[in-house]
Formats: C-alpha cells, sequence, structure tokens
C-alpha cells in the first residue's frame, strides 16, 4: 500500500470522465492495490472520500469513510465504503445547502446545493452489487465523489461566489452556524 499524490484544481485528469470498471478488471492485484491505495491516501489527508480520478486514475471507483475526522467534525460516522460504476438516482425533490471542501481544492469551502435522499446502485470492491439508499450528509458526500467521475469539482456548483471561504474564515465566521443548521438535519434524517 502507498500513499498517492492528490490532484488539485487546474490539473486536466480532474476534469475527465472517468471510464467505468469491468469485473474482471477489478479482481486483478493491480487494481485491488489501487484501492488499497485510495483508502490509505484518503485516510493520510483526512478526507470524508476520495475519487480514484483524484489520484490521477480516470476510472469510476470512490472511497467514502467518515470516522473521527478533524476536517469535518460534525459529520455522522461513515463506515468505509467503496463504490464502483455508482449510479446514483435522486429521491424526491428535497434538497438542502451543504458546505463543502475537497482535498483537490486546497484551502476552500463553499456552499453547494445538494439532494437529500439518493438511491444508490454500485459493486463493491468484489463487483457485488450493493443497492441503498443514502440520506443527508452522507447523501452530499456521495454526490460530490460521483461528481468527480464526471470531472465536476464543487466549486462548479456553488451558486452563490460570496459563500467562499478558507477553512480558517469558515471556522471563524460560518462554521457554527452550519453546524447547527445540519444538526437539525441529522437529527432528523440520521446521517
Ligand atoms: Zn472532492
Amino acid at each position: 500500500m502507498a500513499i498517492r499524490k492528490i490532484a488539485t484544481i487546474g490539473h486536466p485528469v480532474l476534469r475527465q470522465v472517468a471510464r467505468p470498471v469491468g469485473r474482471e478488471e477489478l479482481a486483478t492485484a493491480e487494481m485491488q492495490t489501487l484501492i488499497d491505495d485510495l483508502v490509505e491516501t484518503m485516510r493520510d489527508a483526512d478526507g470524508a472520500g476520495l475519487a480514484a480520478i483524484q489520484i490521477y486514475q480516470p476510472l469510476r471507483i470512490v472511497a467514502v469513510e467518515v470516522r473521527d475526522n478533524p476536517r469535518y467534525p460534525y459529520k455522522p460516522k461513515i463506515p468505509l465504503t467503496i463504490l464502483v460504476n455508482p449510479e446514483l438516482t435522486v429521491v424526491g425533490e428535497e434538497t438542502f445547502d451543504n458546505n463543502e471542501g475537497c482535498l483537490s481544492v486546497p484551502n476552500l469551502r463553499g456552499v453547494v446545493r445538494r439532494h437529500t435522499s439518493l438511491s444508490v446502485r454500485a459493486w463493491d470492491r468484489h463487483g457485488a452489487l450493493v443497492e441503498t439508499q443514502v440520506f443527508g450528509l452522507k447523501a452530499a458526500t456521495y454526490q460530490h465523489e460521483v461528481d468527480h467521475l464526471d470531472g465536476k469539482l464543487f466549486v462548479d456548483r456553488v451558486t452563490d461566489p460570496t459563500t467562499f471561504a478558507s477553512w480558517t474564515e469558515f471556522e471563524r465566521h460560518h462554521k457554527a452556524a452550519f453546524v447547527q443548521r445540519v444538526a437539525a438535519l441529522v437529527a432528523r434524517l440520521g446521517e
């Protein structure tokens, strides 16, 4: 396993559309090592998620995990989840304003409107079909990661540029109100 370099905004790889992975290819040692490295790199950088495209591999693979995360202390825990070729379907009309950051966009946060409820179809790292529903902040994390697979970054979805903030200024001026707002969401949806 190895910690890999994370591409940052401006690198063309982040604007590629990642390609699907076949089951046989997924089973190869090379691909399994890539997934191990994706997880290790995400944990090392305190990410809540990381897409393979962010480590210069334009494949439709993402890792999501929230433990005790110093970058996102308000996020409910998510066990380590690998999604291969994920497909998200929006459930219902409800959206919420999420304050997001990204390992590929250093020291910037901004407000992005996300769907509150999704159904998810994907494979796990062994190619087994996973079908589930996700809600709230977890749904926002899934949308953020799947955006990466389509060459999109959260900054593309920020509709009010006055919400951009460095991490320090987010902590100083915006975090308390945001945490209070999402706490109500988490209380209602459980994640
Ligand atoms: Zn990101």
